[in-house]
Order: structure tokens, then sequence, then C-alpha cells
């Protein structure tokens, strides 16, 4: 039977043989844990505690400013050492709060259990937007805004993510292999929200063993599990839209504009936790992995664990480290140091060797095309690429530069080696600097 995909996109080799049977192991706390204000799309939190405050695991640190924002909790219970810019993740200090553990690893007392059968939807939405509940795939987009569509916005179907198509990344899958009821439980909650029945979880046919754990257990809840072709990037949500429902997100929109909801699993679970548990988020999955580190594992992550932690609990480097990158191949973002935190965007810690990856030097475009038969938005990248190399803002934007996912996809692909993303990220900067002047 043929597997539903989208069009376009590649088959990178998918590396996950390292780590996608490798069970979920909980990483010990380390002594202290940075966490920044800004570990969502949106406004930065602002910070609320000061040096020398003793807190409570789940207590807030840093409250949202605004609706696009969420809240900020510590991570395990403590004293307050710090607040001060350290390195993040994106590469420059923010502002952060760091927390000396005092390893009793407290819940602050006043976090309260809910049954979400006595909830409505409003209710349940402030208790996601309280416990800082943001898109887990990476994006961290705050997941009360996308349940909070215009009523002009007809939702119809929820989709869940469970393609984790990122080369090596295979938490989602260990997730969901291990800890289904409460992704189920999770997406209950999100389709109470959202008023609708129809949910589907979509999974990649590279975690067949995923695909009929998740089948057999959604059954009975009348939620659907679809097997889909193993392409990249299936994870990003308008090809994801594209492959369950044949739906075309329109360029510019978003997918609440064909009526669909998207949550990555860990999303779901995280839902599930805050709402039952109380629990806001200040751990997830991140898988640590790659050539470069000696023993691959799945860990459950305190947020603001530095990532030094989490490759000594993995038994160390293998050998000298050419690339740190937080995240999966493709998206992921290149780390200067493992002395950044993990962040509630942290799905996974790569490490690659040096002469693991070609440093060959980018030649001339030889115009064969690969790249635009690529590309899931059908852009012309190695146009755009040009006119972001002469800084020609208007053409750029003609040729729908910012629909560009910065999925990579055109990148890897190029036999010349061109920087393609790379250019299509600083020439979509200068078309939003263009905009705001405007
Ligand atoms: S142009 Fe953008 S969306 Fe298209 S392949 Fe390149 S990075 Fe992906
Ligand atoms: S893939 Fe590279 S070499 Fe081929 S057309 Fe695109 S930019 Fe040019």
């Amino acid at each position: 039977m043929s597997l539903k995909t989208f069009a376009g996109g590649l088959h990178p080799p998918d590396s996950k043989a390292y780590s996608e049977h490798k069970a979920i192991e909980i990483c010990p706390l380390p002594d202290e844990l940075v966490i920044p204000a800004a570990q969502h799309i949106g406004a930065p939190a602002e910070i609320c505690v000061s040096v020398g405050d003793l807190v409570k695991k789940g207590q807030v640190i840093a409250k949202p400013k605004g609706f696009v924002s969420v809240p900020i909790h510590a991570s395990t219970s403590g004293e307050v050492i710090a607040v001060e810019p350290r390195l993040h993740p994106m590469g420059r200090p923010l502002p952060s709060v760091v927390i000396k553990a005092d390893g009793e690893d407290q819940w602050d007392e006043s976090l309260e259990q809910n049954n979400p059968e006595n909830l409505d939807a409003e209710a349940l939405k402030k208790i996601l937007w309280n416990a800082g509940i943001v898109g887990m795939g990476g994006a961290t987009f705050p997941a009360h805004v996308k349940l909070s569509p215009p009523p002009e916005k007809k939702i119809d179907t929820l989709i869940l993510n469970g393609v984790e198509c990122e080369p090596y990344l295979t938490a989602d899958h260990r997730l969901m292999l291990e800890e289904s009821e409460r992704i189920i439980d999770g997406i209950n909650i999100l389709r109470k929200i959202l008023s609708i029945d129809t949910a589907v979880v979509g999974i990649e046919a590279n975690k067949p063993d995923a695909i009929e754990k998740l089948t057999a257990e959604c059954a009975p809840h009348n939620i659907t599990v679809m097997a889909l072709e193993v392409k990249y990037p299936q994870g990003a949500e308008k090809q994801l839209i594209d492959a369950v429902t044949g739906r075309q997100v329109p360029s510019g929109g978003l997918p609440m504009d064909c009526g669909v909801v998207v949550q990555n699993v860990g999303t779901a679970a995280a839902i599930s936790d805050a709402v039952r548990l109380g629990h806001p988020l200040v751990e997830r999955i991140a898988t640590v992995t790659g050539p470069g580190i000696k023993e691959p594992k799945n860990l459950k992550i305190t947020i603001g664990t530095p990532l030094s932690h989490l490759v000594e609990f993995c038994g160390g480097l293998e050998g000298e480290p050419g690339k740190i990158i937080m995240g999966g191949p493709m998206m992921g973002q290149t780390q200067l140091s493992l002395e950044v935190p993990a962040i509630r965007g942290t799905s996974g810690l790569l490490i690659f060797r040096k002469g693991d990856f070609s440093t060959k030097p980018a030649g001339p475009c030889i115009r064969c095309g690969r790249c635009i038969s690529v590309c899931p938005i059908h852009l012309q990248p190695t146009t755009i690429a040009t006119y972001a190399r002469l800084d020609m803002v208007d053409e750029a934007e003609n040729y729908h530069a910012l629909d560009c996912i910065e999925c990579g996809s055109c990148t890897y692909i190029c036999p010349a080696t061109l920087p393609l993303v790379q250019s299509i990220r600083h020439i979509k900067g200068g078309i939003m600097a263009k905009r705001r002047k405007s």
C-alpha cells in the first residue's frame, strides 16, 4: 500500500540506529541549573525572582509579557544564586535565572491537580498558559495561542505530529512507545478545547512499533493513526497537513486557514501533566546522540541542565568534537559551547567529530535544479539565494522568500555546497526590516 506524503522533500539517511532502541533514562539533576527567560516564540518572560530567593520546583520565576508569551518556572527546588545574562542556545547572552539545586527536588505545593472533565475550554487553556506549554517539536510556539483561533476560523481536525523526520532524533519515538497514555490523554484534552472529534496521529513508517502500539491504544478513543512515507521535512506543519489531509496552507497563511491545529506528541504529553498533575513544563525527553557521543541515549532532562552534564551522563565525548548541534542536523542550531543549558525546545543534542562532515568549499551553481525539485514550498532557492547575495530585497520578496521554512533541504542537496538556506534566512531578515520601516 502506498503511504501518504507531501510533494518535494528528500530522504537523508535517518541515522536513528544510534538511539532508537534505547529506553528513556532519567538524567540526574546537575548542581546548578541555568534557566533563560526566553525559551519560546514571542516576548521573553520577565524575571520576577532575586538572588537569595528560595524556590520550589514548578514555581514561576519569570512572568509572561503579553498574550504571545508564557511564564518560566523553576525546574527544581533550591536557591537563586544569580540573575544575569548567560550564554543562550541562540548564541548570545540572555537574561537567565541560575538555581543552586538543594537536592530535594520539591514541587511547589500550590500547584493544583485537575480533572479535565470538570473544566471548560477557557479554563483548560488558562492552565496550559500558566504551565508554560509550548510546541515541543522545537518550534516552541505557545500552545494556548494556537488553541485560540479567531471565531471565523473553523477548526475541524487536530493533527498530532509523531513524525520526527529529523535524522538522528528518537525522543518522540521513545515517548510514543513508553508513555503513550500521556499522549492519548493530552489528545483528548486538546479535542475538548477545540470542540472537535477528528484527531490524527501522523507517524513515519520507520517507526513500525510506535505505529502498531498507538493504533491499538488509540482505537477505543476514536483517534486515527496514519503511517506516512519517510521523507524530510514531513514534520513541518504545512507538509504534515498536506500529507495527512491533502489540504494546502495558503502562502503567508497558518494551519488554521485550512481548519487544522497541529501539536507535537510531546506537547500532548506535557498538556496531560499540566492539567492532571498541575506540573508546568520543567522537563522533557531529548535524544543525546551522534558519532561524537560515547553512549547515545534518550533522556528525560530537566530544563536548565547544561549540555555538558548531558554529555557526561552519556559517557562523555567520543573523539574531538567538530560540530555541536541542538536539535537535528537539518534544522538544529549550531552551538558554540557545551555550557549552554537545555531549554524547552531542546529535542536533542547531536555531536559530530572532526572529519564526520564535509568541509568542501562552495563552488559556482551548476544549474542542476535539484534545490528546486526538493523544496517542499516549491520555491526557487537558487534564485532567491542569488538575490540575497546581491542584497536585492524586493526581488527576493517577489520570489516568496518569506514562505521559506528554512528546512535546509536545498542546502543539503546542492552539489556545489552553496549555503542556500543561510542566504535565504539573511534576506528574510532584510524583508522583515523593510516591512517594519514602511
Ligand atoms: S528554500 Fe527554504 S523551504 Fe525551500 S528547500 Fe530551501 S530551506 Fe527548505
Ligand atoms: S542545487 Fe545548487 S548547483 Fe543545483 S541549481 Fe540549486 S544552487 Fe545551483
